[in-house]
């Protein structure tokens, strides 16, 4: 179905589906076995520490022949080791992010690595292009997680980057089925990046207390905030409403920090403390009911999609 799509031949993967990189979520388990189903999985290295990386690349290797990528959010620290290891290891595609694309990008590209930028504008989508990515991951407001300050929606982002963007796009942010992937496509994108619904899945190294969570999660039940740090998209917990009850009294930016402290993001996600940590999710979450093996979820948002693709044509 997909022969001609731009993502799938940059990649040489079966399906135009990436597997977003999160923190405490998509280890070498997650990534090979979306790999393995015909999708682009990815380590997320956010949330490891470099010889942790390393044992994951090497398990990721080991389990699957097809092409997987590492996810590098450059506002984590150690970054040049991270770096060396990827090129170390033979890895073949890095998705960047939550930094300066002009930073790693000649490196990586010349040690023959796909390279793709995520970004959250038009703008940034540009400055990654002149940057000479492969590739850009536009990620909407709905997202989980690390997000942009502007709040564009993907619906109306996905369009704006299309018009000026050359190379291939791929649209994240708010998207868990086939329908949606067909809505993204529609509006311009070449494949999609999707999140939350991978958290809800068997392989995700995420606490079980967070997968089920998600599951529970509501429309409405996540919100965009600290955005004098760097904005995340999380679930409405009690550290949220302390959040919310330190921004009454107009906060310093230091008390922010001190009331986030640290690790609260392993907290949450990782040890499953569902009132002081750090839930990350997109609001797409309401519509993720379940906890599926991560196979079976590539298995069913390309059958929605093509029942999407069908019904649409009536
Ligand atoms: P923190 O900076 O609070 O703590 C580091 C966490 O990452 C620990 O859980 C640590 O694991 C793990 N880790 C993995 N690799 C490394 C490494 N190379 N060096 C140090 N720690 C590592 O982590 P967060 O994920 O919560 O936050 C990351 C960054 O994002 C921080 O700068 C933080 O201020 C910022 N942030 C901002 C937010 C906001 O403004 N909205 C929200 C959340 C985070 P271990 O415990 O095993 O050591």
């Amino acid at each position: 179905m997909f022969k001609n799509n731009r993502i799938v031949q940059l990649f040489d993967i079966k399906y135009p589906i990436i597997q977003a990189g999160m923190i405490w979520a998509s280890g070498w388990r997650l990534a090979s076995t979306v790999s393995n189903a015909g999708g682009l999985g990815i380590i997320g290295a956010g949330s490891m520490y470099p010889e942790v990386l390393r044992e994951h690349i090497q398990k990721c290797q080991a389990a699957t022949d097809k092409p997987f990528g590492v996810n590098v959010p450059m506002l984590y620290p150690d970054i040049d080791q991270i770096i060396d290891i990827i090129i170390k290891e033979g890895v073949k595609i890095v998705f960047t992010s939550a930094g300066n694309p002009a930073t790693y990008t000649s490196k990586l590209k010349a040690n023959g690595i796909t390279v793709v930028h995520v970004v959250s504008s038009v703008k940034f989508a540009l400055k990654a292009e002149s940057a000479g990515v492969d590739a850009v991951v536009a990620e909407g407001f709905e997202a989980g997680g690390h997000n942009g300050r502007e709040e564009t929606t993907t619906f109306t982002l996905i369009p704006m980057v299309k018009e000026q963007l050359s190379v291939p796009l791929i649209a994240a942010g708010g998207i868990a089925t086939g329908h949606g992937m067909l809505a993204a496509m529609v509006l311009g994108a070449d494949g999609v990046q999707i999140g939350s619904r991978f958290v809800a899945s068997d392989e995700a190294s995420s606490h079980q207390k967070f997968k089920e969570e998600v599951v529970k999660a509501k429309e409405g039940d996540t919100k965009l905030t600290l955005k004098e740090l760097a904005p995340v998209r999380l679930i409405k917990n009690k550290f949220y409403q302390a959040v919310e009850e330190l921004y009454k009294t107009n906060p310093t930016k230091e008390q922010l920090i001190e009331l986030l402290g640290r690790a609260r993001a392993k907290r949450g996600m990782f040890e499953g403390d569902l009132e002081e940590g750090e839930l990350e999710i997109g609001q797409i979450s309401g519509l993720i009911h379940e906890i599926k093996p991560a196979a079976k979820i590539v298995e069913e948002i390309i059958a929605e999609f093509a029942v999407a693709k069908k019904e649409i044509s009536i």
